[in-house]
């Protein structure tokens, strides 16, 4: 066998004009919060749809300001998925929210609307559905059910920028929590964005963002310091004017996996449910119990073929110590999430990849799980 490169499940693509921009806010010598910053949150409301966008420091920080602009009473509950990264969770618990968890659809992998149902109640405060993998969650069914407690809704988008729900883009729902981490659709090394079309919430964000402060040394509440950097902006910038056309071929390679690996015994395919447009940060299979191998044979023997995988997620988020005996998190039992741990892997989706890693990709599952009938 000739020695072929690795394909990764990820690749950072950055050019001459990150290099650009960058090159142009160093010689400014303003790095820290400007105008680039500016210019990323200017892109997001266009991306979005929503009134307002606030850039933060990251991800999980923007779920967590998210949370406090909400000002939530003590006790009050979060509602998400356990089907997530654990920042998703971190978030809550930081912000100082119970974490109830539903259970996620076993096909799409996205919070049911129906366990949110069972689960919601007077303490609810939040609803956080996860746009898993690119895909919007439920939002028709999920805004209505939050409404009827009186519960507000913080959308973790943090893997589906630009990613639609019946036309509508995610981010503009609820308030909208984006991650740039380096391996996220648009990626800054860190960072995070707020969208929002609340103007009191976007207000209070922007005072929680920067100490608390809106005129200088003076501080309307106590805040923190949760800015973003003109010289990580300056990565965004290129990504978010290129963002259509990196999702574009995003969707494409998805469309591509899934021709070359339908018809696999043991082997359900990703889909895009009618109406979502689907952003394809993972392509995620699941490995059944009628499949040659199991799912950590598939993932080690595609390694092998240097073809690189993940498994997001290995558990239900509550099933590691360090939530099972949170006294903030709410013991629960999500066998579909619990499931899907156990059965799920991700191939390379990302946008360099050409015809021939796809169809290396495709040859390498057909050499653990048997080709397509
Ligand atoms: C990446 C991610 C986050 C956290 O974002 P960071 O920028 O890494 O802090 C939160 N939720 C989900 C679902 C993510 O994938």
């Amino acid at each position: 066998m000739t020695n072929r490169p690795m394909i990764p499940i990820t690749r950072v693509e950055i050019g001459a004009e990150e290099e650009a921009e960058v090159l142009e806010v160093l010689r400014s010598g303003q790095l820290a919060q400007g105008p680039k910053v500016a210019a990323l949150e200017q892109a997001f409301v266009e991306l979005t749809g929503a009134r307002h966008a606030i850039a933060v420091s990251n991800g999980t920080i923007s779920l967590v300001a998210s949370l406090q602009a909400l000002e939530l009473a003590p006790g009050a509950e979060v509602v998400t998925s356990p089907f997530t990264f654990v920042a998703t969770v971190n978030a809550a618990l930081e912000a100082g929210a119970t974490v109830r968890f539903a259970d996620i659809d076993p096909t799409s992998y996205l919070i049911d609307p129906d366990a949110v149902a069972a689960a919601i109640g007077p303490s609810t405060a939040v609803v956080m559905p996860v746009h898993l993998y690119g895909q919007a969650a439920d939002m028709g069914a999920l805004m209505p059910l939050a409404t009827s407690v009186g519960a507000a809704v913080v959308e973790d988008a943090a893997q589906a920028h630009g990613a639609e729900f019946e036309g509508r883009r995610v981010g503009s729902f609820g308030i909208g929590s984006f991650s740039l981490y380096a391996t996220k659709n648009v990626m800054t090394g860190e960072g995070g964005i707020i969208t929002t079309s609340d103007d009191s919430i976007a207000d209070r964000l922007r005072l929680l963002r920067n100490q608390g402060m809106r005129v200088r040394y003076q501080y309307e509440v106590a805040g923190h310091n949760y800015r973003l950097t003109d010289l990580q902006a300056a990565v965004g910038l290129p990504q978010m004017r290129r963002l259509h056309e990196r999702t574009e071929a995003r969707r494409r390679n998805a469309a591509g996996l899934s021709e070359r690996l339908s018809g696999i015994e043991g082997l359900s395919l990703p889909t895009e449910i009618q109406g979502r447009l689907h952003v394809w940060h993972q392509y995620t299979v699941r490995v059944t119990g009628d499949a040659r191998c199991d799912r950590d044979a598939v993932v080690e023997g595609l390694g092998a073929a240097g073809i690189g995988c993940g498994v997001y997620y290995p558990k239900a988020a509550y099933d590691y110590d360090s939530y099972r005996d949170h006294p903030r998190v709410v013991g629960a039992s999500c066998p579909h999430a619990e499931r899907a741990a156990r059965e799920v892997l991700s191939l390379p989706v990302h946008p360099s990849l050409t015809e021939h890693d796809l169809d290396r990709i495709a040859e390498a599952v057909y050499v653990l799980l048997g080709a397509p009938s």
